[in-house]
């Protein structure tokens, strides 16, 4: 089959962050010191190659972006300053839009006030209908219990609904990801079996990052790690047990204990990458594109604005409570609307799924008796 080169990616790529992509001149220094740059996958030159010559389907079909954790070696390391860490990341955001069938993350990623207008909507749809409930239904200086403004009965099934919807957009755009990489390609004949041996990985990197633990650089890792365990905890307690940690004045102590050490590890972690970036600390902080300034503010506006009205109604404070909880909620739908199934939190699921898919199609190739250096797909 032809394959079609496309001389308007890298300006396309550009606007999803890559840097100075048509300097780079296959030195190959930037593959000879990634930690992560093995057979078959070898990586990030090859990705910058297919960049510059317009490859759109090959770099569409393409891993390697996910299995970079972008320690940032590459780009210290590139004679030409071509800056070969950014532009995988860059890669990273463009691949989201290419697994998302709404074209959805496609407008957020390209256009940043395209995003804060979703946000302001989303923010004073969510104020508008949780303030029109609370009154109908309670009174504004009541917390918890019989006529509450938000009771979380009330807000536990929206949470389950909302999760509904964007764990089924994730879930598509993740079965997208599948077919994009692995499905299409009749060369690789992964069996059910295969996939069933090797669906341990999933959860292996979904927990522990592992990849990223490889990395000489631990301080990354040992930040990120936290940063996801405390996300994953605030929300096993936010679907699981609402009703616990919204309950008072009786505190439930493990629930909260674990809801204040998430938040904790939300706060200071996300803090830490604010001032990161904004101080230029380390080679991934160099450049930020404008999605990742947003949402780490959105997250950090979440985080405090969620402890803040828990503190209040320990307090005694309900009418102040109730008003940061609508703050709180007008911070967190947009968040999740936009960044589950769209943005950077959908990478969660995405970096243990290449994990999973690299190694079957290895296996696939191998089983079929193939140099999976020579014919890897991609
Ligand atoms: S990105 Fe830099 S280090 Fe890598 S091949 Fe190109 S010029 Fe060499
Ligand atoms: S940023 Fe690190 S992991 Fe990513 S390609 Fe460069 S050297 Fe490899």
């Amino acid at each position: 089959m032809a394959v079609q080169a496309d001389p308007r990616l890298v300006a396309e790529l550009e606007t999803y962050g890559a840097q100075d992509v048509l300097k780079c001149y296959h030195c190959g220094n930037c593959t000879a010191v990634c930690p992560f740059s093995k057979e078959p996958f070898i990586f990030p030159r090859k990705s910058m190659r297919y960049l510059q010559m317009g490859l759109r389907e090959k770099l569409k079909s393409n891993l390697e972006p996910w299995l970079c954790y972008y320690c940032g070696e590459c780009s210290e390391q590139c004679p030409r300053e071509a800056e070969p860490g950014e532009t995988m990341m860059s890669m990273r955001r463009w691949l989201t839009a290419q697994y998302d069938f709404t074209g959805i993350s496609n407008l957020l990623y390209r256009s940043w006030y395209m995003e804060l207008l979703g946000i302001v909507i989303l923010a004073a749809a969510t104020g508008l209908g949780f303030y029109a409930y609370g009154t109908a239904h309670g009174s504004i200086h009541v917390y918890d219990g019989a006529n509450a403004f938000l009771p979380s009965s009330f807000i536990h099934a929206f949470d389950w609904t909302m999760g509904s919807i964007l764990g089924t957009f994730l879930l598509i755009n993740c079965l997208r990801m599948w077919w994009i990489t692995m499905g299409r390609d009749p060369r690789v004949k992964v069996t059910p079996a295969m996939y069933a041996r090797r669906a341990w990985l999933l959860l292996l990197h979904f927990f522990t990052q592992k990849r990223y633990s490889e990395c000489d650089r631990k301080g990354p890792w040992r930040h990120h790690i936290v940063l996801m365990l405390s996300y994953v905890t605030m929300l096993v307690l936010i679907m699981g047990f609402l009703p616990l940690v919204q309950a008072g004045p009786k505190v439930n102590w493990w629930v909260h204990a674990l809801g204040y050490a998430a938040t904790a590890g939300l706060l200071v972690t996300v803090a830490m990458a604010l001032l990161g970036r904004v101080r230029k600390t380390r080679t991934h902080y160099k450049h930020s594109h404008e999605t990742d300034w947003i949402f780490l503010i959105m997250l950090f506006y979440v985080a405090l604005t969620g402890i803040l009205q828990h503190v209040c109604h320990r307090l005694g404070s309900p009418y102040a409570a109730n008003v940061l909880y609508l703050a709180h909620l007008m911070g967190v739908v947009p968040m999740l609307v936009l960044e589950v199934p769209f943005s950077k939190w959908a990478h969660m699921c995405y970096r243990p799924l290449a994990m999973y898919f690299s190694h079957l199609q290895i296996d696939a190739l191998e089983a079929q008796g193939r140099d999976v250096a020579e014919t890897l797909p991609a």
